[in-house]
């Protein structure tokens, strides 16, 4: 039977390198509490991004928590996309805030800025919190404004955006805290990992007591923290991939481009008005109609190979009904965007196979 070919597949680098960290670790006998490995991953990933303060943390659910509790959002209410993985949204609840949501824009399907702006303006809303989705960086500049205009926090879930750019410039320069995934299925991953990067050093200092229950540098505990700490394994395996990066990038860069070649003008894409580099981590297209992306995603299915919808909003039973009201782009654009497989090591050939299956049913 052929193989199926599923929506993203984890990238498991050289099981050579990895032992000779595991070696090392079992050496050393260090295994978590911020180990040497941990400490060199950190580094390396501060060159990397060009930022300064950057904590690694356990998951970027937790990562999500720590920024919201960091800038003390409990009780209130944080503005955010509909449009995102349940994480960014289902970590708000779960600190004991609320969440607002405003539109999209129907372009590149980001928070819209303007949509954003209609709810400060009324008087609701402590903080924003932009995803930039599927690796596409946000209208930085807008949110800035926004930001200084209403003197509130600015997070970005910036959990598919690792190495995106914004108009020439590094996405960590803008708002206060960036949070990231390391997870499994991110293109840069720790099997499960996070980080925190942040523009304040006083936040830095306070999510790295609050990974280790809340303990600080002289044993007092000011604030009830939590465990968020990466263990040594999960490091041995970031070290390996982040080896690996660049190359990581630039095949599916040569992926994305060629699912694109191929599909020409038959499908749409998500575009931005402003120059920016987009991470390759995900392959969106988007559908002329709902009814055309559940046939086509049948008959993908057909033939073994499974895309996904990310994401389906109406999904999120958690919420209040009324919170999902009156965000008509996204409802138009979350019901016509279907993730099509992408990972290292696809090959041409499994795309041509998808595009004459798409292109058959179309
Ligand atoms: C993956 C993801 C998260 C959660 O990260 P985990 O490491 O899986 O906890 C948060 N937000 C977005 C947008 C994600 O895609």
């Amino acid at each position: 039977m052929k193989k199926s070919i599923y929506v993203s597949r984890p990238y498991l680098p050289s099981k050579i390198k990895l032992n000779q960290y595991i070696d090392q670790i079992y050496q050393r006998n260090i295994l978590t509490n911020n180990g040497p490995l941990v400490q060199e991953l950190t580094q390396r990933l501060k060159e990397k991004l060009g930022v300064k303060y950057l904590l690694l943390v356990n998951n970027g659910t937790t990562s999500l928590l720590l920024a919201y509790h960091i800038k003390n959002l409990v009780n209130k209410t944080i503005i955010t996309t509909p449009y995102t993985f349940a994480a960014t949204s289902t970590a708000i609840k779960w600190l004991g805030a609320n969440v607002l949501f405003a539109d999209i824009d129907n372009s590149h399907w980001n928070l819209s800025p303007e949509s954003v702006e209609q709810k400060l303006a009324t008087g609701k809303g402590d903080a924003i919190v932009p995803v930039n989705l599927f690796g596409v960086p946000c209208d930085l500049d807008a949110f800035e404004e926004l930001k200084s205009k209403y003197n509130i926090p600015l997070i970005y879930d910036s959990a598919h955006a690792l190495l995106s750019e914004y108009k020439g410039k590094n996405i960590y320069q803008y708002g206060d805290i960036h949070s990231i995934s390391f997870h499994a299925t991110k293109l840069f991953h720790c099997i499960e990992g996070g980080a925190l990067i942040f523009n304040q050093e006083a936040d830095y200092i306070k999510a790295k007591n609050l990974i280790n229950f809340g303990i600080d540098e002289l044993g007092d505990i000011h604030d009830a923290g939590i465990n968020g700490k990466l263990s040594e394994f999960h490091a041995a395996m970031g070290l390996c991939v982040l080896d690996e990066l660049d190359e990581l990038v630039n095949e599916r860069d040569y992926l994305v481009d060629y699912y694109k070649q191929k599909l020409g003008d038959l499908l749409q894409f998500q575009t931005t008005p402003f120059p920016c580099v987009s991470q390759p981590i995900y392959m969106p297209v988007q559908f002329a109609t709902e009814r055309l992306l559940c046939s086509v995603e049948e008959a993908l299915k057909a033939q073994g190979v499974f895309a996904r919808r990310y994401f389906l909003p109406q999904h999120y039973k958690f919420l209040e009904l009324p919170e999902l009201q009156g965000l008509e782009k996204c409802s138009d654009i979350a019901n016509r965007v279907l993730c099509l497989p992408l990972f290292n090591g696809m090959t041409e050939s499994q795309i041509d196979e998808i595009v004459t299956i798409i292109k058959d049913n179309i």
